[in-house]
């Protein structure tokens, strides 16, 4: 049997503190997210490891430390209405999903959606809502958001999720090519956007209308 409380520990205290995420709810998060929930069958052992992960459909779920970077850099206090473009596995949702108040999270391949709501609701989440849709376009209906993270590489950065963040909201996502990305993180202030470069990352493309074509 694999003790996986241990191997979730040890991943904060090699993975994440010493490449400087520092809040605490996002530790905790990090700390409390049974990652190997939302892992294929045969890969579940693997969970901890530090590296991003195939979950089929061509598609990945996140290396933990980008998921707890992207996380931190949303200031999330516990109070917000978060988009998550990308639900992929469910993973970064559920931390999302526990340290703000309700998370929208969209997905374009409904089996993955599927999957990912599965777990999420075996795991007991009730403030999570899905859809399959182009997240390129953002959720207009449930607009506006105090944080947006897209977790898949954009060529630019989506207008409309521009315009679906509220004044003092956060959006994080990475931009480049199909190659590397920069992380870029921006934030709304007195309607003008303010952008911050938090480092090369390396995602699967952002596909739909403001992002790549199939
Ligand atoms: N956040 C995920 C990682 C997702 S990988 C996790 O924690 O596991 C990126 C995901 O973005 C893939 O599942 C891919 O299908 C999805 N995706 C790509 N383009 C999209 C779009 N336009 N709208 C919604 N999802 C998209």
């Amino acid at each position: 049997m694999i003790d996986y409380s241990a191997a979730r520990e040890s991943m904060v205290r090699t993975q994440l503190l010493p490449r400087g995420i520092k809040d605490t709810r996002v530790l905790q998060a990090m700390g409390e997210v049974p990652r190997e929930r939302f892992m294929p069958e045969q890969m579940k052992p693997y969970a901890y490891d530090d590296t991003a992960f195939s979950i089929g459909s061509g598609q990945t779920i996140s290396q933990p430390y980008i998921v707890a970077l992207m996380t931190e850099a949303l200031e999330l206090k516990g109070t917000e209405k978060a988009l998550e473009i990308g639900t992929g596995s469910g993973y970064q949702a559920a931390i999302l999903a526990r340290l703000s108040s309700v998370v929208y999270t969209v997905e374009r391949i409904e089996s993955l959606m599927t999957t990912a709501r599965d777990v999420l609701d075996d795991l007991g989440y009730r403030n999570i809502f899905f859809k399959v849709f182009d997240g390129t376009l953002g959720w207009n209906e449930k607009a506006p958001y105090d944080a947006i993270v897209v977790t898949a590489a954009a060529p630019v950065v989506p207008k409309p999720l521009l315009e679906q963040l509220k004044e003092n909201g956060r959006l994080v996502l990475p931009v480049g090519d199909q190659y590397g990305q920069d992380l870029i993180k921006i934030t709304k202030k007195d309607a003008i956007f303010y952008e911050k470069n938090l480092g090369g990352v390396i995602f699967v493309k952002l596909i739909g209308e403001y992002g790549w074509s199939k």
